[in-house]
């Protein structure tokens, strides 16, 4: 029955994030493309939401950590260094009569083959799960590049040079956002797992002997910001890798995982790569890309702490984790399901919505595009004039808008308007001179 609901969930905010032009699936009126989706103007806003709350924590917020914008090409030789040539891939078969492809690890025993029976499975083969593609008009060998798999390689490969031009001195991290590529076997669940997607990675470099602190205290520095952000303890935990799961250069790992409709999964991977990439990029670059401690007079190999999050998965949680169906009762005295979504106000894609009362009023109308157009300069503001009130409310609550403002009758006497809560429901009059004071204090929290 507890499935059956959550099976129910995940269609729920699939259906929401269409309707109302979160998510959209890519290339639509072409009849879509397999797992490829596309952020419309409410999905789009939040994951920027979710980018720049990430930047502010780890970037703007602390001094020992700054941030990078690489090149999504990168030199061939970097995916020889980092070992994804020869070991980033999945074990794939084929079934001989249905011709559907299978991760291995992932095919259950008894699965039963659409064209009948059991399936007739090839052997077990690598498969590389990097993109290639040509760069230039030539096509040969020296041409063969790679969509990255990975945003972290742009910034090892930037270390010596962020090192010196900001003169940080270890322990320091360099952040970077941006998209990576995956020809992943089997894309599912939305845009939880798909080939193009976005990663939010911090690498942060540390003397070995700094490590193990540093390592503990990113797993709590990570886990806490999803709850900060509004996800319910109950539906987050921490798990730790088996020894036998371990990278061969990592000497711990620990996944945040959010409880999805359909279970656990990886939100962000926090894991102790060792010295392992610089020393590597040192082997294959031929430069020396170790850290002169001035204070010691000495070279040290930094280790490396690095916590990788998912800027989709993380967008998905936090939508699914927001939604919520209540009763309300509406003008008529009737008893309707509401549907609201609970965002945090830093996340949410309209922090407020401005609402005449009544349409063919132009007082009314003037007063509220004024209010409208102050109150863009500060948040993320949207005006609509279309429909009774309380149905209005209904769509603001459904896309998570911590609060409606509307303009009636009394603004035009006393210049206040009535401040309507998206989580209580309660509404408040509010002096138009104190408005800002009052958002501020609710929208532009601390975190
Ligand atoms: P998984 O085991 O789910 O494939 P992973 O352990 O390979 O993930 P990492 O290589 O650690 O993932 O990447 C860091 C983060 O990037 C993940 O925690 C996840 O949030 C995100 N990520 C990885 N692959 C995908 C994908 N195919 N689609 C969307 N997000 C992804």
């Amino acid at each position: 029955m507890k499935e059956q609901v959550k099976e129910d969930l995940f269609d729920k905010v699939v259906a929401l994030c269409k309707r109302r032009g979160f998510v959209y699936p890519g290339s639509d009126i072409y009849g879509g493309l397999a797992n490829c989706w596309d952020y419309g103007p409410l999905g789009s806003q939040l994951k920027k939401n979710v980018k720049d709350m990430w930047w502010r924590n780890i970037v703007q917020e602390r001094d020992d950590i700054v941030g990078i914008d690489a090149a999504i090409f990168m030199h061939p030789r970097t995916w020889e260094a980092s070992g994804h040539l020869q070991k980033f891939s999945d074990p794939l078969v084929d079934c001989r009569k249905c011709n559907q492809r299978f991760r291995a690890d992932e095919l259950s025993e008894d699965a039963e083959c659409p064209a009948g029976g059991k399936h007739e499975l090839t052997e077990i083969r690598d498969f590389n799960l990097m993109f290639e593609t040509q760069m230039g008009v030539v096509k040969n060998e020296t041409s063969r590049v790679f969509l990255r798999p990975e945003t972290a390689q742009g910034i090892f490969v930037n270390f010596a040079n962020v090192q010196t031009s900001t003169r940080k001195k270890l322990p320091f991290g360099i952040a970077q956002i941006g998209k990576s590529f995956r020809n992943e076997i089997t894309p599912r669940r939305f845009t939880f797992r798909t080939r193009e997607f976005e990663q939010m990675e911090i690498e942060y470099f540390v003397k070995p002997e700094q490590a193990d602190e540093a390592f503990k205290s990113w797993v709590d520095t990570r886990f806490s910001w999803y709850k900060k952000l509004g996800i319910k303890e109950s539906n987050l935990r921490l798990r730790q890798h088996e020894q036998d799961e371990l990278a061969h250069y990592a000497k711990g790992c620990f996944d945040v995982e959010y409880l999805f409709p359909w279970g656990w999964g990886e939100l962000e991977g926090i894991a102790n790569r060792t010295d392992f990439d610089l020393r590597r990029h040192s082997e294959y670059s031929g430069k020396n890309l170790s850290f002169f401690d001035p204070d010691t007079n000495e070279h040290v190999m930094p280790w490396v702490i690095e916590p990788s999050g998912g800027v989709d998965r993380a967008t998905f949680a936090f939508l699914v984790d927001a939604y919520d169906e209540d009763t309300a009762v509406s003008a008529k005295g009737k008893e309707e399901v509401r549907v609201v979504l609970h965002l945090h106000p830093r996340l949410a894609p309209v922090q407020v919505a401005v609402l005449p009362l009544l349409r063919n009023k132009p007082q009314l109308i003037e007063k509220a595009k004024e209010l409208e157009k102050n109150l863009r300069k500060h948040y993320l503001v949207d005006y609509d004039d279309r429909g009774q009130i309380g149905k209005r409310y209904r769509r603001y609550d459904e896309i998570g808008t911590p609060f409606c403002l509307t303009v009636d009758f009394d603004t035009l006497e006393d210049d206040s308007v009535t401040v309507r809560d998206r989580d209580t429901m309660e509404q408040e009059r509010i002096k138009i001179s104190d408005l800002r004071h009052y958002l501020d204090e609710k929208l532009l929290m601390d975190m």
